[in-house]
């Protein structure tokens, strides 16, 4: 992982700081009719907020003991991508005792919860994912996870090393609290929670994709979603910027294709070894020599190299795996050229050929949060967040949130979940077996979603 830290700057101060003087001028010029009018209804609008700010609070407050204990439990129980049959079913089963209408089964194990409120609205999404990983646990806790699995060949443990157990407790925290205060909401609230965002297995489908094929984002339709991922960072802080959030991921294979022969008369065949070398470096020339990275950040990485089985054997061929990021549809598109171009060159240079695949899941977006939404969302995050925002964050990892943002206006968030004084670079990443969430972070992330959704409704949702 690559987190790209930046900066508390004082965008924020600024915007309320205009706001103020906004809201002074308005008040100058409420001697007109029409301003007058328009300012009673902001007034209601934000007594509104107001009440339900406090209701949100008092009952994040009271559902907490329950989304923690919903964690644990999920912790000590991780299940992988597309096989989240324990959690979907405990997720659904609660969300029907709340009254909500659900449907299971989505995308394989997806849930998706409806909530219609006591008063006309729009409708707006909130979205959680349920899936670990194949990390063997490393955190000595209570209820570390002890689960194995085979996967890939491969005897792992399985982690929730990315936090999903998490988001899925605060998703099912947000929901009860949402439901309590149902006769308050103008609209719906769809709860969606997702299986398989980390990929499914090897050979099949799942995740956002295949979620959105089969109707999560119809029947209502939201007009806005909202979602978060919990990161090492201060605790309960939350961590946002506009446009390109995350960065998109494409797979990255290379097939050079030589000529065998024995190692001791390499002249007599093609070797895809030395070439495979050559290519390797030159691809790191692509980031650091030929990119404009002053407008957004790109990464090249080549992370598996096989060919070969035995000493003196020159083979015939070389397989090597990677993954390219980048958060710029034009970049990515150059970037992709650049590596085609020099891995095919240098292979001719020497006699070799090399063939470039970017896999079936490149073509889609950044992480993007919808400006003018943050904009008008920016007050709802920074009150929850007590002040503490960073509205410059970028991070390098990607998610597949990112095609539901292709179809609706969306915010993701980044919680901090880190211990009290740790700092980001000395936390364990996301996907480390020692990767560690801090509970006391967790309301923080409740009463976003909740207040995000409630707010969003509130200010008259198209
Ligand atoms: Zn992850
Ligand atoms: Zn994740």
């Amino acid at each position: 992982m690559v987190t790209l830290q930046s900066y508390p700057g004082n965008g924020l101060n600024v915007i309320m700081r205009d706001s103020l003087v906004s809201a002074r001028r308005a008040a100058a010029l409420s001697i007109v009719i029409l301003a007058a009018a328009s300012s009673r209804a902001g007034s209601q609008q934000a007594a509104l907020q107001k009440t339900g700010d406090d209701e949100i609070d008092r009952r994040v407050a009271a559902v907490m003991p329950q989304v923690i204990t919903w964690r644990r439990d999920f912790h000590e129980h991780p299940e992988l991508g597309n096989h989240e049959v324990r959690t979907a079913k405990i997720v659904a089963d609660y969300l029907r005792s709340l009254g909500l209408e659900v449907r299971e089964g989505v995308a394989k194990t997806g849930v998706v919860g409806v909530l219609r409120g006591g008063k006309p609205g729009g409708v707006v999404a909130l979205r959680a994912d349920m899936d670990a990983l194949p990390v063997t646990e490393q955190v000595d806790l209570p209820f570390k996870s002890k689960v194995r699995t085979t996967f890939a060949g491969q005897d792992v443990g399985v982690m929730h090393a990315c936090g999903h157990d998490a988001h899925t407790a605060m998703l099912m925290g947000a929901a009860t609290v949402l439901a309590g205060m149902r006769a308050q909401i103008p609209g719906t609230v769809k709860f969606i929670f997702q299986p398989a965002e980390e990929g499914p297995p090897p050979g099949e489908r799942g995740g956002a994709r295949v979620m959105i094929e089969e109707g999560a984002l119809e029947n209502p339709a939201p007009s806005a979603i909202f979602g978060l991922h919990v990161w090492p960072e201060e605790p309960g802080k939350l961590s946002f910027k506009p446009g390109a959030a995350m960065s998109m991921a494409d797979g990255l294979t290379i097939i050079v294709k030589g000529k065998q022969t024995h190692g001791a008369q390499p002249w007599k065949g093609v070797d895809p070894v030395v070439v495979s070398a050559e290519i390797i470096t030159a691809l790191q020339t692509i980031t650091a020599r030929q990119t404009d990275i002053t407008l957004a950040p790109a990464v090249v990485t080549v992370a598996t190299i096989n060919g070969g089985v035995r000493g003196n054997i020159i083979p015939d061929s070389v397989v090597m795996t990677g993954t390219v990021r980048t958060f710029d549809k034009a970049m990515r598109e150059d970037v992709h050229m650049r590596i085609t171009r020099t891995a095919e060159l240098i292979a001719r240079a020497s006699g070799a050929t090399a063939t470039v695949d970017f896999g079936a899941a490149s073509g889609s977006s950044p992480v993007f949060n919808d400006p003018a939404l943050l904009a008008r969302m920016t007050p709802t995050i920074t009150r929850v967040a007590l002040g503490k925002v960073n509205p410059n964050a970028v991070w390098m990892p990607s998610e597949d949130y990112a095609l539901y943002q292709e179809k609706v206006p969306g915010l993701f968030l980044f919680l901090g979940i880190n211990k009290p004084g740790v700092k980001a670079d000395d936390a364990a990443a996301n996907h480390s077996p020692l990767f560690f969430v801090n509970e006391d972070a967790l309301p923080v992330g409740v009463k976003a979603l909740a207040g995000l959704a409630f707010d969003y409704l509130s200010g008259g949702a198209k």
